[in-house]
């Protein structure tokens, strides 16, 4: 679609890159924000490389306008899906003051936001990246996803510390020295029960053509996912065990990154949110609306057998 030359011109659209690794707390930040964006209209984009975009449903909580691209790392469709989206929104009758991307865990940040810069509608606010203070150290270590990581801290605009709550304070110092050594930004704050102040995001000052800490455009060929990286989903109208189910999402092991997604459980009325981040398994209510079945989706290196694995132990879960 295209702007016929009489037309007025419009203020760019603020453009903010959220990104971060599999289970950091983007989500939740997002939400946050969402809540106080203050009379600013503000459009979502998120991708999910899951084939079910439980984010999207998350965020759906807080915002009406949220466009949800899932199955596959958006950053790896340049000419694709992202631009498609981003010329959607930028010819709307009224546009949106904000757009937010919510990069999936496996994206690189910088990647999505020199797409959005190709796009004269948008101007780079921010690249804000959310880390795991506790996972951090174990995940920049990781033979197979340590560069996605790595790469996603050096192109960061602002970096904010997530799950601090879960270290004593000479953890949190180490891991703010070894973000400082590795991001081209000086800005580490610490989220706050999963909030940031949202000046952080929605004051933050255009960026420029382009990030002064990243190459000038990164290859446009997908070589920054690992090989063997996947994602699989579980659905059943049967209640599940809640131990059976936390069993059942221990049989991969670490090759599980990280699960998400509804549950319906034998000893809870409501659907409830499940989140899987490494060895940590959470389960809490969800007051949304979703669909009569458990859904869930899993996201790991796995090995050939994995998804007959975990969907086996998984309906064994269920009553
Ligand atoms: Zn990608």
């Amino acid at each position: 679609m295209t702007v016929a030359a009489s037309a007025p011109q419009r203020p760019p659209i603020a453009l903010i890159v959220l990104g971060g690794y599999l289970g950091a707390g983007k989500t939740t930040l997002l939400n946050h924000l969402l809540a106080d964006a203050q009379g600013r209209r503000v459009t979502v984009l998120v991708n999910d490389f899951g084939a079910i975009n439980i984010d999207a449903s998350l965020i759906r909580e807080q915002s009406d306008d949220v466009i949800s691209l899932e199955n596959g790392c958006v950053c790896c469709s340049i000419g694709g899906r992202l631009v498609q989206a981003l010329v959607e929104i930028s010819a709307r009758a009224d546009p949106p003051d904000v757009l937010i991307i919510e990069a999936s865990g496996v994206s690189d940040p910088v990647r999505i936001a020199q797409v959005g810069m190709l796009d004269r509608a948008f101007r780079l606010h921010g690249i804000v990246v959310a880390v795991d203070a506790q996972g951090i150290g174990e995940t920049l270590g990781d033979p197979y996803v340590g560069d996605i990581v790595r790469r996603q801290i050096e192109g960061a605009t602002a970096l904010v510390l997530t799950k601090t709550d879960l270290i004593d304070e000479s953890a949190k110092g180490a891991v703010t020295s070894k973000l400082l050594e590795l991001a081209g930004t000086r800005i580490v704050i610490e989220a706050m029960h999963g909030a940031i102040p949202p000046a952080l995001v929605f004051d933050a000052t255009p960026a420029g053509t382009r990030q002064p800490n990243a190459p000038a455009l990164r290859s446009a060929t997908p070589a920054h996912l690992p090989a063997g990286l996947r994602s699989f989903t579980f659905r059943s109208e049967a209640r599940l065990n809640r131990a059976r189910l936390k069993e059942a999402l221990r049989v991969l092991g670490p090759r599980l990154l990280r699960a998400k997604g509804f549950v319906l459980l034998d000893d809870a009325g409501a659907p409830q949110e499940l989140h899987v981040v490494g060895p940590r398994i959470r389960l809490g209510a969800f007051s949304g609306a979703v669909s009569a079945e458990s859904t869930i989706v899993l996201i790991g290196l796995f090995d050939p057998e994995d998804e007959r694995l975990a969907i086996g132990a998984l309906h064994s879960a269920a009553l």
